[in-house]
């Protein structure tokens, strides 16, 4: 992930990001990163997330109810990065 922090540091010093903006991106690529070194990347949509997604026929139909029997610790960050907006 480092190549990331590398372009969000260089679309800051070129005014393509505001600070806020960075700071966003930072705090997102730090709870990304996380979860690849703790190897748990889960599949996780929202409510209706997979009505009109096209990988529907690889997950089936019941990854919404699926995401409900996952562990809830592991979600904490997707859950965090959902309540940024
Ligand atoms: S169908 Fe699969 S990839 Fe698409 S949103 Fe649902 S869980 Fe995610």
């Amino acid at each position: 992930m480092d190549s990331m922090k590398l372009f969000w540091c260089a679309a800051l010093a070129a005014g393509a990001l505001s600070a806020q903006t960075f700071s966003g991106a930072a705090a997102l690529d730090e709870v990304i990163n996380q979860a690849i070194v703790n190897g748990a990347l889960p599949a996780a949509p929202r409510e209706d997330g997979c009505k009109n997604c096209e990988y529907l026929p690889v997950c089936g139909p019941y990854e919404e109810e699926r995401v409900k029997e996952k562990s809830q610790a592991e979600l904490r960050g997707l859950k965090e990065m959902r309540g940024w907006r």
